[in-house]
Protein backbone atom coordinates (compact mmCIF):
# COMPACT_ATOMS: atom_id res chain seq x y z
CA UNK A 1 0.00 0.00 0.00
CA UNK A 2 1.37 3.79 -0.30
CA UNK A 3 1.05 6.38 1.31
CA UNK A 4 -1.71 9.01 0.34
CA UNK A 5 -0.47 12.48 -0.01
CA UNK A 6 -1.04 14.42 -3.01
CA UNK A 7 1.89 12.87 -4.74
CA UNK A 8 -0.53 10.27 -5.23
CA UNK A 9 -3.04 12.09 -6.60
CA UNK A 10 -0.79 13.48 -8.83
CA UNK A 11 -0.31 9.98 -9.97
CA UNK A 12 -3.54 8.77 -10.43
CA UNK A 13 -4.12 11.80 -12.95
CA UNK A 14 -1.23 11.19 -14.73
CA UNK A 15 -2.23 7.17 -15.10
CA UNK A 16 -6.02 8.34 -15.96
CA UNK A 17 -4.87 10.38 -18.77
CA UNK A 18 -2.03 7.81 -19.93
CA UNK A 19 -4.23 4.53 -19.92
CA UNK A 20 -7.34 6.68 -21.19
CA UNK A 21 -9.61 6.47 -17.79
CA UNK A 22 -9.82 10.34 -17.96
CA UNK A 23 -9.27 13.28 -20.06
CA UNK A 24 -9.70 16.83 -19.59
CA UNK A 25 -12.63 17.92 -21.79
CA UNK A 26 -12.19 20.16 -24.41
CA UNK A 27 -8.44 19.88 -23.90
CA UNK A 28 -7.65 20.82 -27.51
CA UNK A 29 -9.29 24.02 -26.59
CA UNK A 30 -7.19 24.61 -23.26
CA UNK A 31 -9.76 22.73 -21.30
CA UNK A 32 -12.77 24.43 -19.65
CA UNK A 33 -12.36 24.01 -15.88
CA UNK A 34 -14.98 21.62 -14.16
CA UNK A 35 -15.33 19.47 -16.99
CA UNK A 36 -13.76 16.45 -17.70
CA UNK A 37 -14.09 13.17 -20.54
CA UNK A 38 -13.56 9.76 -19.70
CA UNK A 39 -11.69 7.93 -22.41
CA UNK A 40 -12.36 4.08 -23.47
CA UNK A 41 -11.42 2.74 -20.72
CA UNK A 42 -12.69 5.40 -18.29
CA UNK A 43 -16.38 4.80 -20.16
CA UNK A 44 -16.57 1.23 -18.91
CA UNK A 45 -15.01 1.25 -15.44
CA UNK A 46 -17.98 4.07 -14.97
CA UNK A 47 -20.52 2.08 -16.76
CA UNK A 48 -19.36 -1.19 -14.48
CA UNK A 49 -20.06 0.97 -11.21
CA UNK A 50 -23.46 1.99 -12.18
CA UNK A 51 -24.55 -1.39 -13.48
CA UNK A 52 -23.27 -3.16 -10.09
CA UNK A 53 -25.24 0.40 -8.41
CA UNK A 54 -28.63 -0.62 -10.66
CA UNK A 55 -28.06 -4.37 -9.84
CA UNK A 56 -28.21 -3.59 -6.14
CA UNK A 57 -30.42 -0.89 -5.91
CA UNK A 58 -33.18 -2.13 -8.31
CA UNK A 59 -32.50 -5.57 -9.96
CA UNK A 60 -32.16 -7.53 -6.98
CA UNK A 61 -35.08 -6.04 -4.88
CA UNK A 62 -38.54 -6.35 -4.95
CA UNK A 63 -39.52 -2.94 -3.90
CA UNK A 64 -37.55 -0.32 -6.23
CA UNK A 65 -38.34 0.59 -9.72
CA UNK A 66 -36.00 2.74 -12.16
CA UNK A 67 -36.35 6.19 -13.65
CA UNK A 68 -34.80 8.04 -16.38
CA UNK A 69 -35.91 11.64 -17.03
CA UNK A 70 -35.08 14.62 -18.64
CA UNK A 71 -32.29 17.09 -17.88
CA UNK A 72 -34.29 20.08 -18.49
CA UNK A 73 -37.54 20.59 -17.09
CA UNK A 74 -40.33 23.34 -16.95
CA UNK A 75 -38.61 25.64 -14.82
CA UNK A 76 -41.64 25.72 -12.33
CA UNK A 77 -40.20 22.48 -11.41
CA UNK A 78 -37.12 24.36 -9.50
CA UNK A 79 -39.06 27.28 -8.13
CA UNK A 80 -41.49 24.67 -6.49
CA UNK A 81 -38.78 22.41 -5.20
CA UNK A 82 -36.70 25.43 -3.21
CA UNK A 83 -33.75 25.03 -6.05
CA UNK A 84 -34.41 28.49 -7.98
CA UNK A 85 -34.11 30.42 -4.04
CA UNK A 86 -31.56 27.80 -2.15
CA UNK A 87 -29.20 25.58 -4.34
CA UNK A 88 -26.74 28.34 -3.13
CA UNK A 89 -23.46 28.09 -1.56
CA UNK A 90 -21.86 31.35 1.01
CA UNK A 91 -19.27 32.83 -1.64
CA UNK A 92 -16.60 35.62 -0.70
CA UNK A 93 -13.88 37.61 -2.83
CA UNK A 94 -10.45 38.17 -1.45
CA UNK A 95 -10.31 41.96 -1.32
CA UNK A 96 -6.33 42.19 -2.56
CA UNK A 97 -6.46 39.91 -5.44
CA UNK A 98 -10.93 39.63 -6.26
CA UNK A 99 -10.45 35.58 -6.27
CA UNK A 100 -13.84 34.72 -5.76
CA UNK A 101 -14.14 31.32 -3.19
CA UNK A 102 -16.15 29.24 -1.18
CA UNK A 103 -16.78 30.40 2.33
CA UNK A 104 -17.33 27.26 3.78
CA UNK A 105 -14.20 25.49 2.37
CA UNK A 106 -12.23 26.08 5.18
CA UNK A 107 -8.97 24.76 3.33
CA UNK A 108 -9.23 26.75 0.35
CA UNK A 109 -9.86 29.39 2.64
CA UNK A 110 -6.49 28.77 4.73
CA UNK A 111 -4.54 28.17 1.60
CA UNK A 112 -5.05 31.20 0.00
CA UNK A 113 -4.62 33.34 2.76
CA UNK A 114 -1.17 31.57 3.18
CA UNK A 115 -0.09 32.04 -0.15
CA UNK A 116 -0.91 35.78 0.34
CA UNK A 117 1.03 35.35 4.33
CA UNK A 118 4.46 34.39 1.65
CA UNK A 119 4.05 37.37 -0.13
CA UNK A 120 3.30 39.83 3.45
CA UNK A 121 0.32 40.60 2.08
CA UNK A 122 -2.88 40.93 4.49
CA UNK A 123 -6.00 39.58 3.32
CA UNK A 124 -9.44 40.62 3.98
CA UNK A 125 -13.13 38.65 2.58
CA UNK A 126 -16.08 41.03 0.99
CA UNK A 127 -19.09 39.66 3.51
CA UNK A 128 -20.41 35.74 2.19
CA UNK A 129 -22.87 36.16 -0.60
CA UNK A 130 -25.35 33.28 -1.66
CA UNK A 131 -24.08 32.21 -4.80
CA UNK A 132 -26.99 30.32 -6.77
CA UNK A 133 -25.81 27.11 -8.63
CA UNK A 134 -28.34 26.19 -11.20
CA UNK A 135 -26.77 26.55 -14.66
CA UNK A 136 -29.48 28.40 -17.21
CA UNK A 137 -30.36 27.83 -20.69
CA UNK A 138 -31.92 29.57 -23.03
CA UNK A 139 -34.72 27.35 -25.84
CA UNK A 140 -36.69 28.03 -28.70
CA UNK A 141 -36.34 30.70 -31.30
CA UNK A 142 -38.65 33.43 -30.94
CA UNK A 143 -37.20 36.04 -28.48
CA UNK A 144 -37.29 35.99 -25.97
CA UNK A 145 -36.36 32.80 -25.54
CA UNK A 146 -37.75 30.84 -22.89
CA UNK A 147 -35.37 30.80 -19.56
CA UNK A 148 -34.71 26.61 -18.41
CA UNK A 149 -32.24 25.24 -16.00
CA UNK A 150 -29.83 21.93 -16.42
CA UNK A 151 -30.95 20.06 -13.11
CA UNK A 152 -28.71 21.05 -10.52
CA UNK A 153 -29.98 17.39 -8.91
CA UNK A 154 -30.92 14.58 -10.38
CA UNK A 155 -33.60 14.31 -7.56
CA UNK A 156 -36.77 16.34 -8.94
CA UNK A 157 -37.07 14.40 -12.40
CA UNK A 158 -37.85 11.23 -10.07
CA UNK A 159 -40.33 13.82 -7.39
CA UNK A 160 -42.63 14.63 -10.12
CA UNK A 161 -43.01 10.36 -11.92
CA UNK A 162 -44.09 9.64 -8.67
CA UNK A 163 -48.03 9.72 -9.61
CA UNK A 164 -47.15 8.32 -12.70
CA UNK A 165 -45.12 5.75 -11.15
CA UNK A 166 -47.81 4.34 -8.83
CA UNK A 167 -50.49 4.16 -11.47
CA UNK A 168 -48.34 2.78 -13.97
CA UNK A 169 -46.54 -0.04 -11.86
CA UNK A 170 -47.31 -1.93 -8.98
CA UNK A 171 -45.42 -0.48 -6.54
CA UNK A 172 -46.88 0.48 -3.01
CA UNK A 173 -45.60 2.35 -0.24
CA UNK A 174 -43.09 1.59 1.20
CA UNK A 175 -40.99 1.71 -2.04
CA UNK A 176 -38.40 3.00 -4.21
CA UNK A 177 -37.39 4.93 -7.23
CA UNK A 178 -33.52 4.55 -8.86
CA UNK A 179 -32.08 7.27 -11.26
CA UNK A 180 -28.54 7.58 -12.97
CA UNK A 181 -28.20 10.49 -14.79
CA UNK A 182 -26.31 14.05 -15.23
CA UNK A 183 -26.22 16.86 -12.97
CA UNK A 184 -24.67 20.21 -13.39
CA UNK A 185 -23.85 23.19 -10.65
CA UNK A 186 -22.68 26.34 -11.31
CA UNK A 187 -19.44 25.12 -8.46
CA UNK A 188 -17.54 28.50 -7.28
CA UNK A 189 -14.51 26.71 -6.83
CA UNK A 190 -14.29 23.13 -8.95
CA UNK A 191 -11.36 20.91 -8.58
CA UNK A 192 -9.39 17.85 -6.85
CA UNK A 193 -9.46 16.38 -9.89
CA UNK A 194 -12.99 14.88 -10.84
CA UNK A 195 -14.15 15.48 -7.46
CA UNK A 196 -15.90 18.73 -7.85
CA UNK A 197 -16.98 19.04 -10.85
CA UNK A 198 -19.31 21.20 -13.10
CA UNK A 199 -20.54 18.71 -14.71
CA UNK A 200 -21.32 15.19 -13.03
CA UNK A 201 -23.48 12.28 -12.32
CA UNK A 202 -25.66 11.07 -10.02
CA UNK A 203 -27.21 7.52 -8.66
CA UNK A 204 -29.93 7.94 -6.20
CA UNK A 205 -32.60 6.49 -5.04
CA UNK A 206 -35.78 8.07 -3.63
CA UNK A 207 -37.77 5.61 -0.97
CA UNK A 208 -40.80 6.59 0.09
CA UNK A 209 -42.37 5.78 3.14
CA UNK A 210 -45.58 6.77 5.08
CA UNK A 211 -45.12 9.79 7.53
CA UNK A 212 -43.97 8.04 10.66
CA UNK A 213 -41.18 9.33 12.95
CA UNK A 214 -40.01 5.66 14.23
CA UNK A 215 -40.09 4.44 10.48
CA UNK A 216 -38.25 7.20 9.44
CA UNK A 217 -35.49 6.64 11.56
CA UNK A 218 -35.40 2.52 10.86
CA UNK A 219 -35.86 3.43 7.22
CA UNK A 220 -32.58 5.90 7.15
CA UNK A 221 -30.72 3.79 9.26
CA UNK A 222 -31.21 0.57 6.82
CA UNK A 223 -30.21 2.93 3.72
CA UNK A 224 -27.39 4.38 5.54
CA UNK A 225 -25.90 0.61 6.22
CA UNK A 226 -26.56 -0.72 3.04
CA UNK A 227 -25.21 2.05 0.81
CA UNK A 228 -21.74 1.44 3.21
CA UNK A 229 -22.06 -2.00 2.84
CA UNK A 230 -22.44 -1.49 -1.05
CA UNK A 231 -18.97 0.29 -1.21
CA UNK A 232 -17.20 -2.29 1.17
CA UNK A 233 -18.51 -5.01 -1.47
CA UNK A 234 -16.69 -3.51 -4.18
CA UNK A 235 -13.05 -3.12 -2.19
CA UNK A 236 -13.08 0.15 -0.61
CA UNK A 237 -11.64 -0.58 2.82
CA UNK A 238 -13.86 0.18 5.92
CA UNK A 239 -11.28 2.36 7.52
CA UNK A 240 -11.03 4.46 4.63
CA UNK A 241 -15.04 5.30 5.51
CA UNK A 242 -16.91 6.71 7.75
CA UNK A 243 -20.16 8.68 8.50
CA UNK A 244 -20.53 12.31 9.02
CA UNK A 245 -23.67 13.67 9.99
CA UNK A 246 -25.08 16.80 9.39
CA UNK A 247 -25.19 19.98 11.46
CA UNK A 248 -27.81 22.02 10.74
CA UNK A 249 -25.95 24.70 9.52
CA UNK A 250 -24.41 21.66 6.83
CA UNK A 251 -27.72 20.65 5.95
CA UNK A 252 -29.80 20.98 2.80
CA UNK A 253 -32.82 23.07 2.55
CA UNK A 254 -34.95 20.08 2.21
CA UNK A 255 -33.25 17.75 4.93
CA UNK A 256 -34.77 16.95 8.21
CA UNK A 257 -31.37 14.75 8.89
CA UNK A 258 -28.71 13.88 6.91
CA UNK A 259 -25.54 11.84 6.93
CA UNK A 260 -22.52 11.69 4.46
CA UNK A 261 -20.74 8.55 3.72
CA UNK A 262 -17.06 10.01 3.56
CA UNK A 263 -13.85 8.75 2.15
CA UNK A 264 -10.36 9.41 3.92
CA UNK A 265 -9.25 10.72 0.74
CA UNK A 266 -5.14 12.06 0.17
CA UNK A 267 -7.03 15.61 0.05
CA UNK A 268 -8.73 14.85 3.19
CA UNK A 269 -12.23 13.33 4.59
CA UNK A 270 -14.40 14.13 1.71
CA UNK A 271 -18.21 13.21 0.78
CA UNK A 272 -18.53 10.59 -1.15
CA UNK A 273 -22.71 10.15 -0.75
CA UNK A 274 -25.21 11.70 1.12
CA UNK A 275 -28.14 10.03 3.25
CA UNK A 276 -31.10 12.63 3.20
CA UNK A 277 -34.62 12.38 5.41
CA UNK A 278 -36.10 14.58 3.07
CA UNK A 279 -39.70 14.51 4.74
CA UNK A 280 -42.64 15.19 2.43
CA UNK A 281 -40.50 18.56 1.64
CA UNK A 282 -40.43 17.32 -2.20
CA UNK A 283 -44.35 15.81 -2.57
CA UNK A 284 -45.75 18.30 -0.79
CA UNK A 285 -44.11 21.35 -2.07
CA UNK A 286 -44.91 19.74 -5.54
CA UNK A 287 -48.63 19.05 -4.53
CA UNK A 288 -48.38 15.74 -4.98
CA UNK A 289 -50.11 12.90 -2.45
CA UNK A 290 -50.69 9.28 -2.48
CA UNK A 291 -53.38 7.27 -1.67
CA UNK A 292 -53.28 3.91 -0.14
CA UNK A 293 -55.19 1.41 -2.33
CA UNK A 294 -55.94 -0.52 0.43
CA UNK A 295 -57.01 1.70 3.09
CA UNK A 296 -58.13 4.43 0.72
CA UNK A 297 -56.23 6.61 2.95
CA UNK A 298 -54.53 10.16 1.41
CA UNK A 299 -51.33 11.70 2.41
CA UNK A 300 -48.17 12.74 1.55
CA UNK A 301 -45.07 10.13 1.62
CA UNK A 302 -41.84 10.67 3.27
CA UNK A 303 -38.86 10.16 1.40
CA UNK A 304 -35.59 8.96 2.54
CA UNK A 305 -32.77 9.41 -0.16
CA UNK A 306 -29.48 8.39 -1.06
CA UNK A 307 -27.60 10.26 -2.96
CA UNK A 308 -24.26 9.72 -4.43
CA UNK A 309 -21.84 10.56 -7.33
CA UNK A 310 -20.61 8.55 -10.33
CA UNK A 311 -17.34 10.65 -10.52
CA UNK A 312 -16.85 10.59 -7.04
CA UNK A 313 -16.96 6.94 -6.73
CA UNK A 314 -15.01 6.75 -10.05
CA UNK A 315 -12.34 8.82 -8.49
CA UNK A 316 -12.19 6.76 -4.81
CA UNK A 317 -12.20 3.40 -6.34
CA UNK A 318 -9.12 4.19 -8.19
CA UNK A 319 -7.51 5.97 -5.58
CA UNK A 320 -8.24 2.73 -3.08
CA UNK A 321 -7.48 0.40 -5.92
CA UNK A 322 -3.99 2.00 -6.80
CA UNK A 323 -0.94 0.31 -5.43
CA UNK A 324 2.90 -0.25 -6.10
CA UNK A 325 4.56 -3.49 -5.84
CA UNK A 326 8.42 -2.65 -6.52
CA UNK A 327 8.40 -0.62 -9.92
CA UNK A 328 4.77 -2.92 -10.97
CA UNK A 329 1.79 -0.43 -10.73
CA UNK A 330 -1.06 -2.77 -9.72
CA UNK A 331 -4.69 -1.07 -9.83
CA UNK A 332 -6.47 -3.87 -7.60
CA UNK A 333 -9.71 -2.91 -8.83
CA UNK A 334 -13.00 -5.24 -7.37
CA UNK A 335 -12.71 -7.62 -10.81
CA UNK A 336 -16.63 -6.68 -11.32
CA UNK A 337 -15.41 -3.05 -11.88
CA UNK A 338 -12.01 -3.61 -13.86
CA UNK A 339 -12.55 -2.10 -17.18
CA UNK A 340 -11.72 -5.75 -18.66
CA UNK A 341 -12.63 -8.82 -16.95
CA UNK A 342 -9.08 -10.29 -19.08
CA UNK A 343 -6.49 -10.13 -21.62
CA UNK A 344 -5.88 -12.80 -23.99
CA UNK A 345 -1.70 -13.41 -25.12
CA UNK A 346 -0.45 -15.51 -27.58
CA UNK A 347 3.13 -15.97 -26.34
CA UNK A 348 4.74 -15.22 -29.63
CA UNK A 349 2.87 -12.57 -31.86
CA UNK A 350 5.11 -13.94 -34.65
CA UNK A 351 3.65 -17.71 -34.71
CA UNK A 352 0.52 -17.48 -36.86
CA UNK A 353 -0.81 -20.99 -35.08
CA UNK A 354 -0.47 -19.37 -31.55
CA UNK A 355 -2.24 -15.64 -32.41
CA UNK A 356 -4.79 -18.21 -34.36
CA UNK A 357 -5.67 -20.21 -31.36
CA UNK A 358 -5.31 -16.98 -29.20
CA UNK A 359 -7.54 -15.31 -31.24
CA UNK A 360 -10.21 -17.69 -31.34
CA UNK A 361 -10.41 -17.89 -27.12
CA UNK A 362 -10.66 -14.03 -27.69
CA UNK A 363 -13.30 -13.78 -29.99
CA UNK A 364 -15.39 -16.43 -27.98
CA UNK A 365 -14.94 -14.57 -24.94
CA UNK A 366 -15.80 -10.87 -26.21
CA UNK A 367 -19.03 -12.26 -26.44
CA UNK A 368 -19.65 -12.65 -22.67
CA UNK A 369 -17.00 -10.29 -20.93
CA UNK A 370 -15.14 -7.30 -22.04
CA UNK A 371 -11.81 -8.63 -22.78
CA UNK A 372 -8.55 -6.83 -24.25
CA UNK A 373 -6.05 -8.43 -26.65
CA UNK A 374 -2.63 -7.83 -26.68
CA UNK A 375 0.31 -8.86 -28.97
CA UNK A 376 3.44 -6.40 -28.60
CA UNK A 377 5.67 -6.45 -26.47
CA UNK A 378 7.20 -9.45 -24.42
CA UNK A 379 4.93 -11.14 -21.98
CA UNK A 380 6.36 -9.31 -19.11
CA UNK A 381 5.49 -5.94 -20.56
CA UNK A 382 1.68 -7.10 -21.00
CA UNK A 383 1.39 -8.14 -17.65
CA UNK A 384 2.72 -5.18 -16.38
CA UNK A 385 0.22 -3.18 -18.98
CA UNK A 386 -3.02 -5.07 -17.96
CA UNK A 387 -1.76 -5.06 -13.88
CA UNK A 388 -2.01 -0.74 -14.59
CA UNK A 389 -5.35 -0.91 -15.68
CA UNK A 390 -6.71 -3.41 -13.08
CA UNK A 391 -7.19 -6.43 -15.68
CA UNK A 392 -7.50 -9.28 -13.20
CA UNK A 393 -6.46 -12.22 -15.45
CA UNK A 394 -4.06 -12.69 -18.30
CA UNK A 395 -4.71 -15.63 -20.41
CA UNK A 396 -1.86 -16.79 -22.61
CA UNK A 397 -1.88 -19.14 -25.38
CA UNK A 398 1.93 -20.98 -25.47
CA UNK A 399 2.67 -24.11 -27.48
CA UNK A 400 1.68 -26.26 -24.83
CA UNK A 401 -1.84 -25.04 -25.40
CA UNK A 402 -1.85 -26.04 -28.86
CA UNK A 403 -0.89 -30.35 -27.94
CA UNK A 404 -3.43 -29.77 -23.74
CA UNK A 405 -6.30 -27.51 -25.52
CA UNK A 406 -5.19 -25.51 -21.92
CA UNK A 407 -3.74 -22.10 -21.68
CA UNK A 408 -2.29 -20.32 -18.62
CA UNK A 409 -4.39 -17.76 -16.49
CA UNK A 410 -2.73 -15.31 -14.53
CA UNK A 411 -3.89 -14.15 -11.13
CA UNK A 412 -3.09 -9.96 -11.02
CA UNK A 413 -3.10 -9.71 -7.94
CA UNK A 414 -1.09 -12.89 -6.64
CA UNK A 415 0.80 -13.08 -10.26
CA UNK A 416 0.73 -16.90 -9.58
CA UNK A 417 -0.47 -18.56 -12.71
CA UNK A 418 -2.63 -21.94 -13.57
CA UNK A 419 -3.94 -24.00 -16.15
CA UNK A 420 -7.41 -24.01 -17.20
CA UNK A 421 -8.68 -25.94 -20.32
CA UNK A 422 -10.13 -23.67 -23.21
CA UNK A 423 -13.31 -25.63 -23.06
CA UNK A 424 -13.89 -24.37 -19.03
CA UNK A 425 -12.72 -20.76 -19.46
CA UNK A 426 -15.41 -18.66 -20.22
CA UNK A 427 -17.00 -20.39 -16.85
CA UNK A 428 -13.75 -19.63 -15.26
CA UNK A 429 -13.43 -16.35 -15.46
CA UNK A 430 -17.75 -15.54 -15.28
CA UNK A 431 -16.62 -17.53 -11.62
CA UNK A 432 -13.77 -15.36 -10.38
CA UNK A 433 -15.45 -12.38 -11.95
CA UNK A 434 -18.92 -11.96 -10.20
CA UNK A 435 -18.47 -15.18 -8.09
CA UNK A 436 -21.07 -18.35 -8.47
CA UNK A 437 -24.29 -17.05 -10.78
P1 LIG B 1 -20.61 19.10 -1.52
O1 LIG B 1 -20.89 19.44 -0.07
O2 LIG B 1 -19.36 18.29 -1.74
O3 LIG B 1 -20.75 20.27 -2.46
P2 LIG B 1 -23.32 18.31 -1.69
O4 LIG B 1 -23.62 18.00 -0.25
O5 LIG B 1 -23.79 19.58 -2.27
O6 LIG B 1 -21.76 18.10 -1.96
P3 LIG B 1 -25.35 16.60 -2.67
O7 LIG B 1 -26.20 17.71 -3.15
O8 LIG B 1 -25.75 15.86 -1.45
O9 LIG B 1 -23.85 17.11 -2.55
O10 LIG B 1 -25.14 15.61 -3.88
C1 LIG B 1 -25.10 14.20 -3.73
C2 LIG B 1 -23.84 13.62 -4.31
O11 LIG B 1 -23.61 14.11 -5.63
C3 LIG B 1 -22.58 13.97 -3.53
O12 LIG B 1 -22.39 13.10 -2.44
C4 LIG B 1 -21.51 13.78 -4.58
O13 LIG B 1 -21.12 12.42 -4.67
C5 LIG B 1 -22.21 14.19 -5.86
N1 LIG B 1 -21.84 15.57 -6.19
C6 LIG B 1 -22.40 16.71 -5.74
N2 LIG B 1 -21.80 17.79 -6.25
C7 LIG B 1 -20.82 17.31 -7.07
C8 LIG B 1 -19.84 17.95 -7.89
N3 LIG B 1 -19.79 19.26 -8.01
N4 LIG B 1 -18.98 17.15 -8.58
C9 LIG B 1 -19.04 15.81 -8.49
N5 LIG B 1 -19.95 15.16 -7.72
C10 LIG B 1 -20.84 15.89 -7.03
Amino acid sequence: MIKKTNNLMDKIVSLCKRRGFIFPGSEIYGGLTGFWDYGPLGVEFKRNIKNEWWKSVVQDRDDVVGCDAAIIMNPEVWKASGHVDSLTDPLVECKTCHIRIRADQGDDIKDHEAGHAKKKEKVSWTEPKKFNLLTEVFLGATEPKQKAYLRGEITQGVIVNFSNTVSSSRVKIPFGIAQIGKAFRNEITPGNFTFRSREFEQMELEYFIQPDEKEGESVFKYWKEERLRWYVSLGIRREHLRFHEHTPAERAHYARFAEDIEYDSPFGWKEFEGIHHRGDWDLSRHKVSYKDPDTGKEYTPWIIETSGGVDRAALFFLIDAYSEDGDRMVLRLNPKLAPYKAAVFPLLANKPELVKSARKIYEDLRKHLMVAWDDRGNIGKRYYSQDEIGTPYCITVDFESLEGNDVTVRDRDTAKQERVKIAELREYIVKRVYGEQ
